[in-house]
């Protein structure tokens, strides 16, 4: 018989198995907790596209619009109508920006703060922490252009991060300017940067012309040299684009929240306008120090062919912060899958198992062991399974309606009646003490 070699899932995805499941559910609900708080209503949105929407709210000069892009093969409707081209999105702004529009959101008082939590999809080179598949917490408020509100999603991420435990963040900050200053910066370091071209990576000499605020941010060595004498675009904003972050730097002070000025943050997507920020943590170390960035995209509704709208955003990477809970901090310990195990010790006891089974998961979680094994394999797998409890069941005690209960820990046992087992189970005494209170009983069978 022809064996089929076993199939694993493909590269750059994985599995969240139930210890790293705790971390992620850990994050997930801090993030919740915060976000309702700050006074953001939770969404969700679909994960597949239209491919236009994220061409042209990422950017296709940008890798996560671009070369990652995780494209669909369109499929005819039934009715004969071409499909769609479609993709799996990379981010979430550009559809919360779509979703906000397309729901009437913009009808209603303004701003709108709104949050989601879910997978994004990036065709990157799988390495420690940077995934094909990863989940973000995203975060927008979208209808003005207060730099307050800049203020209010770095205050609600950093007070998510620390919800979760982490401590020693770090902010950088950085204001790329907007359509009316930052054409003639881009100029200016298009000019600066092309003597240099031959010596710049392949990359770099493409975003030299493509995309050149990204030459700020490239990490690779040959281009290094370069960059402490690039000209800076903190000294060309325009008017308003200067008081805007002299405003934002003030309510950080206000807020008691530091921050490192970075002229070499520009962050990878297009549509971004004046902040854009980063929260990273040393401990992750190199390239994949980031928890999380943002930053104010007043550009992108036109872009999306809506009204002007002003917004402003935040994604954290919700794999690297539960990385950081379990590995770093090891604060989570993830609870047994059940405290209770029902034990049943002969074959044609399914039926009162099932059924003390139901009884007790009236009070704690309760898994029943079937499988036609000794009491003893079934103990050792229970002694490992880390539950608090195992009831004991045999014919003759089942025909009376009664189990032994015994705590793992203290190796205490008593007989104890199914209908007593709730409150056996989450009494703080025991068994034993049930005992002497009474809740022993003894019944006949059904
Ligand atoms: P970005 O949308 O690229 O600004 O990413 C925001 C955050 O999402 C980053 O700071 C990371 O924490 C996380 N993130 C981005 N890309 C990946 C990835 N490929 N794998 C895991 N986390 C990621």
């Amino acid at each position: 018989m022809p064996t089929n070699p076993p199939i694993k899932a493909a590269r750059g995805l994985r599995d969240i198995l139930p210890a790293e499941r705790t971390a992620y559910a850990v994050v997930e609900h801090a993030a919740q907790d915060l976000a309702r708080r700050f006074g953001y209503q939770e969404v969700e949105l679909p994960i597949i596209e239209p491919v236009e929407l994220i061409e042209r709210g990422v950017g296709t000069g940008s890798d996560a619009g671009g070369k990652e892009l995780y494209r669909l093969e369109p499929h005819a409707d039934a009715d004969g109508e071409a499909g769609a081209r479609l993709v799996l999105r990379p981010e979430a702004t550009a559809s919360m920006v779509r979703a906000y529009f397309q729901g009437g959101l913009n009808q209603g008082p303004q701003p709108v703060r709104l949050f989601t939590i879910g997978p994004m999809f990036r065709h990157d080179r799988p390495q420690h922490l940077r995934y094909r598949q990863f989940a973000q917490l995203d975060v927008e408020v979208i209808g003005d252009d207060s730099p307050a509100y800049d203020v209010e999603v770095i205050e609600m991420t950093w007070g998510w991060l620390e919800a979760t435990g982490i401590r020693n963040l770090s902010l950088e900050l950085n204001t790329i300017g907007d359509a009316n200053c930052r054409p003639r910066y881009l100029r200016l370091l298009q000019d600066y940067y092309r003597p240099f071209r031959d010596k710049l990576h392949p990359d770099c000499q493409r975003r030299l012309e493509d995309n050149p605020l990204r030459l700020l941010d490239c990490k690779e060595a040959q281009c290094q040299p370069f960059k402490a004498a690039a000209p800076k675009i903190t000294d060309h904003l325009c008017g308003p684009c200067a008081a805007a972050f002299e405003q934002v730097k003030s309510l950080l002070d206000a807020a008691g929240l530091e921050y490192r000025l970075n002229p070499y943050l520009v962050r990878g997507l297009d549509y971004y306008t004046r902040t854009v920020f980063e929260l990273q943590h040393g401990s992750l170390g190199g390239a994949q120090n980031a928890l999380g960035g943002g930053g104010r995209y007043d550009a992108l509704a036109a872009e999306l062919g809506y009204p002007d709208t002003p917004g402003v955003g935040f994604a954290g990477g919700i794999d690297r912060v539960a990385y950081m809970l379990q590995h770093e901090l090891g604060t989570v310990t993830p609870p047994a899958a059940a405290d209770v195990l029902v034990l049943p010790m002969n074959e044609g006891l399914e039926r009162a198992a099932a059924q003390v089974g139901r009884i007790c998961r009236r009070a704690s979680p309760t898994a029943v062991d079937y499988r036609t094994r000794s009491l003893r394999a079934k103990m050792r797998a229970a002694d490992r399974s880390g539950a608090t409890w195992v009831v004991i069941m045999n014919a003759e005690e089942a025909q009376r309606r009664v189990v032994q209960l015994r705590n793992l820990a203290s190796g205490d046992q008593r007989e104890v009646a199914w209908d007593a087992l709730p409150e056996a189970i989450t009494s703080p005494q025991g068994p034993g003490e049930i005992a002497r209170s009474g809740g022993v009983k003894r019944e006949g069978p059904e």
